[in-house]
């Protein structure tokens, strides 16, 4: 339930208004709005039934939450929207992301060469995968320690934020000490214990869609890492499994309007592992501008041919900058400004 304070409402008010709601065994997450406070009363349906909130000083309505997901609920925040500051870069809202990188990092000399072409192409955040998620367990699995010491130099050599990514709580530690965003993969998308874990650390957070999850349990798992008390969240549509065999998966681009009035979260598009192929990743790219994404994701290599992995899908690092135009004209059409390199 959300629980709508008056304009005049004053920080006392608000203390009370929380402590009732703690004292029924619910939690208050308040939002300060520029004209009035919003608590966000979540807990049981009992709970917070059992809440009478009428006439109590300062409180002017209260509005049920009718959705599964509370605090990923666009219900929670008016419409106001989520907007994710990561040393500088803003993503959400009206600031549009691009974050790029290759698949996994396999050297100091492709990260570096990498790192530097998609900083001066004008992306934001340098993404590579330390730890990676293969489908064969005979597959290159990420340079691990290691890789998250190359992201480490990478970083420092250019300025950029990192995202990368974790499957096992047991690495979190290490990769907090590198990631400015911690990326959970479609496959862990539903690791509960990791959301939860991920959520303690208050660092932000990029959810990419499960191969078979529904937008609502995309939501559920941001609502995992929200619970915590860690407000950014970032969702990724990634591309989920149909029928169709034309291509790897199917880009699900109607999910971004359908997430942007569902939740306030920023929501991005991963059109490289959707595709599986670098060919269609620009006209992608471009459509889930048009769609009101607010960023991408890209895998982006000085010579995809001679990838450790997924080089049929990563860009050429030399071609990203006129790319990058285009889509960035594209989502200056659908209202965005560009995020501010600083
Ligand atoms: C990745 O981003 O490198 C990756 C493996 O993506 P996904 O989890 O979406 O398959
Ligand atoms: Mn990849």
């Amino acid at each position: 339930m959300m629980i709508v304070m008056k304009e005049e409402a004053t920080p006392e008010q608000i203390r009370a208004a929380v402590a009732r709601v703690e004292a029924a065994g619910a939690r208050a997450h308040v939002i300060v709005g520029e004209l009035q406070s919003v608590i966000g009363a979540i807990g049981d349906r009992e709970q917070v039934a059992d809440l009478d909130l009428e006439g109590v000083p300062g409180v002017d309505h209260t509005v049920p939450i009718s959705r599964p997901y509370k605090l990923a609920s666009s219900q929670l925040t008016h419409g106001a929207r989520t907007v994710i500051d990561v040393d500088g870069r803003r993503i959400g809202g009206e600031h549009f992301a691009t974050i790029a990188g290759p698949c996994t990092v396999e050297s100091r000399d492709v990260l570096l060469e990498t790192a530097h072409a998609i900083r001066d192409a004008g992306a934001q955040l340098l993404r590579g995968g330390a730890y990676k998620p293969r489908t064969s367990p005979y597959s290159f699995q990420g340079l691990g320690e290691e890789g998250l010491r190359l992201l480490a130099e990478a970083k420092q050599a250019t300025g950029l934020p990192i995202v990368t990514e974790l499957m096992d709580v047991r690495d979190l530690d290490r990769v907090l000490e590198v990631a400015d965003v911690i990326q959970l993969g479609a496959r862990s998308m539903q690791n509960y214990t990791l959301l939860t874990e991920v959520g303690r650390t208050g660092r932000p957070v990029m959810i990419k869609r499960g191969l078979s999850s529904t937008v609502e349990e995309l939501l559920m798992a941001a609502e995992y890492v929200l619970k915590e008390g860690n407000p950014d969240v970032i969702l990724c549509e990634r591309g989920i499994r149909t029928f169709e065999t034309g291509y790897r998966f199917t880009l699900d681009l109607m999910a971004i309007p359908v997430l942007k009035e569902l939740t306030h979260l920023p929501v991005i598009v991963d059109p490289s592992h959707a595709a599986g192929r670098r060919d269609l990743v620009p006209s992608m790219c471009l459509a889930a501008a048009a769609a009101g994404a607010d960023g991408i994701i890209v895998e982006v290599h000085p010579d995809p041919d001679r990838a450790i992995c997924d080089g049929p899908q990563q860009l050429r690092a030399d071609e990203l900058a006129g790319h990058l135009r285009r889509v960035e004209q594209v989502a200056e059409i659908a209202g965005k400004q560009l995020a501010v390199a600083v």
